[in-house]
């Protein structure tokens, strides 16, 4: 059991997500606040919130006097300090967790935010280079994670230091390319009613396009609907062993690296591009065999733009919770 000591300047953080919940303790006395403790709980094991915070507390045994402040990121747009989850059944409120451990200050970000607050203390060894660029000072930075929905997140460059912005840009409707993207697109207005880059470009994505990629049965998964659904189609893409699965796994990066580019464009991130979230790690082969990075560049005439943008793969699994813990520490 862990003692927790330290009763100056300590934050907990969270990463709410639409699988996994990340909180953690930190000492905010620098830039890149210090873990002093940080566990993983199943976000729908838990009823709400504040019932994890105190499961969390008590197995730490940190008294909640001992926390100065917290900070959240949340898988959903927060409105008015509340949010309600995209894929969880979930509603978090602010000032009920406030109430609820007497803290005097509860921030809530989007996850995407949370995250862009951590790049800028991301060290390297917790990247990889997906293309060198030239990151040019004054620059946006842009931040896209695939998982288990699309996030977005824009780092503008304001009087000297990068203020990020949350985004749905997840949620805006996606644009096919090609004959195979155009097929995924009528099956999906089909299906869902429209098209957006969330139904294509995260775990659920691997299902959709699975369902159009295959032109005889597929040899590795039996059932669409089980939440290892996506895994076991990136393996089977990874291991060669399904045609359709490699397909499908292809069309995911190529749509992954475009989407990407299209965020570039938007924000104009001559910064640097990240790709973080938790499905790029998973799937490092395949993204680092090109065709990301070429469906990233093909955008003339701006072509040489993106060919110039600094792009780096998120390894830190926790840079959610990090980037949580680095706004807080700011306030
Ligand atoms: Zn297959």
């Amino acid at each position: 059991m862990i003692e927790i000591k330290i009763e100056v300047n300590m934050i907990l953080a969270g990463d709410i997500g639409g699988t996994k919940t990340l909180l953690g303790l930190f000492d905010a006395a620098t830039v890149r606040p210090r873990a002093i403790a940080t566990r993983s709980f199943a976000t729908l094991e838990y009823a709400d919130l504040p019932s994890m915070i105190a499961e969390f507390l008590r197995g730490t045994r940190t008294r909640p006097d001992a926390i100065d402040r917290a900070s959240f990121g949340v898988a959903g747009p927060v409105i008015d300090e509340g949010a309600t989850l995209t894929n969880v059944p979930w509603r978090v409120e602010g000032r009920g967790v406030a109430s609820a451990f007497h803290l005097r200050h509860v921030f809530l970000l989007n996850d995407l935010e949370a995250m862009a607050w951590s790049v800028p203390v991301l060290r390297d060894a917790e990247v990889h280079v997906l293309q060198d660029g030239e990151a040019l000072r004054g620059g946006n930075i842009a931040l896209i994670a695939a998982g288990t929905g699309l996030g977005q997140a824009l780092l503008h460059w304001v009087d000297g230091r990068f203020a990020p912005s949350p985004s749905e840009g997840g949620h805006a409707d996606f644009a096919a390319r090609n004959d195979r993207e155009i097929a995924l697109v009528r099956d999906l207005t089909t299906r869902y009613g429209r098209a957006d880059v969330e139904h294509v470009i995260s775990g659920r994505g691997l299902i959709n396009i699975h369902r159009v990629a295959h032109a005889e049965p597929c040899r590795a998964v039996a059932d669409l609907d089980a939440p290892d659904a996506p895994a076991v189609i990136s393996q089977a893409a990874l291991d060669r062993t399904c045609p359709g699965c490699v397909e499908t796994l292809d069309m995911f990066v190529d749509a992954y690296g475009a989407e990407a580019g299209n965020v570039a464009l938007r924000s104009v991130s001559t910064g640097g591009l990240f790709v973080g979230g938790g499905i790029a790690p998973k799937i490092l082969p395949a993204i680092t065999s090109g065709a990301f990075i070429r469906a990233f560049r093909a955008k003339p005439p701006l072509d040489a733009m993106l060919r110039s943008m600094p792009v780096k793969i998120i390894l830190n699994a926790e840079a959610g919770l990090l980037g949580a813990a680095v706004f807080a520490a700011g306030r």
